[in-house]
């Protein structure tokens, strides 16, 4: 381990200092990537020395997603103390199912969880860390499905559910349905404002259609920053919709849902405490390593229900509330407590606020640039920390294409109401209002 820790040292050096003087690397084709780099397997093993140079090779060659020009997803940046956090997982190699394996491990993620739960204004409320923030989406959707229908775990789905989201929702929405048996076809595309907002009247509309015709609307999935305008559904209107029709409501934070740190914007989710599952990522607006992701709810009982299973072999010393595989969906599951808890031990609330907030300062920034800035046609709106622009009558595709290619810049591009536009994310808290116009003049350079 000892040779492995040096080695691994010195790696990381050079590829924080390669991340400074170079911060975008220029890609593989992926025809070739893979002889390249020979990423294949061989009968016998390398020497020390030539799996060192060829670790080294692949590491240099990836792309550098912590660079001060890496604006490509909703993630960016490196905070050392959750770094620390993170690297300590892998060495600890605990696995987070029960009290017995995981011991201290296993109160961070509660704490976290309980936390969380305090924020939101969820009383008595529990939660766990799915591998991600399309598996807590998934969660959501199966405690609301079970909740409507208790019997749907034993017999399966025997009746049409339908399930609410807006069109701008994240994917996993659809991929979920069709995963939980509820079916593609039963989802139900609210929908949007001009700010990309869901629109609750034709939600209520569709609910009422959907009754007539006998079904059972069983579920609505908002959003807490949409994952291209980063844009907020209204919670309220949408939950005296759903209490009147006794409807599950997931809050799909994973983008934005850190706003619940920040006195500033947490009015952005007003109404929280009224819906029945939450959820967000650390490892984007807070700067985690990917993944850690934090899904809550109010129903305690619902999440036992929907995820435990009995399983003598593993569960032996009745440690009950810290054997935390009893509400999760994987069995052997990684510690992805404890880097967010290094961080949040380190800063504080008070640190988490500062972080959320500053990327919203950076995003006005940006779009105060695009709109001092005839070149530019911006689209986005206050409050977000996604700025879609658009540079002379450059085509958005063919832009991110060539700042990629050429190794100028990361970014990507999105689309709203049939516009298509560049998105940049302000998420990376590490960068300065300096590096945002850095971001613009690459880009002007690059084209
Ligand atoms: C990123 C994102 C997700 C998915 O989270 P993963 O951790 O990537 O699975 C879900 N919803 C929204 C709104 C997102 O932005």
């Amino acid at each position: 381990m000892h040779t492995e820790l040096q080695f691994f040292e010195k790696l990381v050096q050079k590829l924080l200092s390669a991340e400074k003087t170079e911060p975008v690397v220029k890609p593989f084709s992926t025809s070739t990537v893979n002889s390249d780099l020979n990423l294949g397997f061989q009968a016998e093993g390398l020497s020390d020395g030539d799996w060192q140079k060829l670790v080294e090779d692949v590491a240099l060659n990836t792309p550098r997603t912590s660079s001060k020009l890496f604006f490509n997803q909703l993630f960016g940046g490196r905070q050392p103390k959750a770094v620390l956090g993170d690297l300590l997982a892998v060495v600890l190699n605990n696995s987070m199912y029960t009290y017995k394996v995981a011991g201290p491990q296993a109160g961070i993620e509660k704490a976290i969880i309980q936390e969380t739960c305090r924020l939101i204004g969820y009383k008595n409320g529990d939660g766990t860390m799915p591998p991600g923030g399309s598996m807590s989406n998934f969660m959501g959707l199966i405690m609301g499905r079970d909740a409507k229908d208790p019997l749907v775990g034993q017999k399966g789905v025997s009746k049409t559910m339908i399930l609410y989201t807006s069109k701008t929702s994240h994917y996993s929405t659809p991929k979920n349905a069709s995963f939980a048996g509820i079916g593609r076809d039963n989802i139900r595309y609210i929908r949007n404002d001009r700010f990309g907002k869901m629109e609750p009247s034709h939600l209520l509309e569709s609910i009422e259609e959907d009754l007539a015709k006998g079904y059972t609307p069983f579920y609505v999935n908002a959003t807490a920053g949409s994952t291209v305008l980063g844009a907020f559904d209204d919670i309220n209107p949408i939950a005296d919709i759903c209490e009147k029709h006794k409807i599950w409501l997931h809050i799909d934070g994973a983008y934005c849902g850190a706003v619940i740190f920040s006195e500033k914007y947490k009015h952005l989710v007003n109404g929280a405490e009224r819906s029945d599952s939450f959820s967000f990522n650390a490892h984007k607006m807070l700067g985690t390593p990917l993944s850690s992701s934090i899904f809550v709810t109010k129903h305690k009982e619902q999440l036992v229900k929907s995820f435990s299973n009995e399983a003598e072999y593993l569960y032996q010393t009745g440690a009950e509330d810290y054997d935390l595989g009893k509400t999760s969906i994987q069995c052997g599951r990684r510690n992805d407590a404890l880097k967010f808890w290094t961080l949040w031990k380190s800063i504080g609330s008070n640190g988490l606020e500062e972080l959320v907030d500053h990327q919203f300062e950076l995003a006005d920034v940006a779009r105060e640039y695009c709109e001092m800035n005839e070149d530019y046609t911006l689209y986005s709106f206050p409050d977000s920390v996604s700025v879609c622009f658009n540079y002379k009558d450059i085509d958005p595709k063919d832009l991110c294409t060539k700042l990629y290619e050429e190794g100028n810049l990361m970014v990507g591009y999105g689309q709203f109401k049939g516009q298509e536009f560049v998105r940049l994310v302000t998420i990376n808290a590490t960068n300065t209002k300096e590096d945002i116009i850095g971001f613009f003049q690459v880009l002007e350079k690059g084209t």
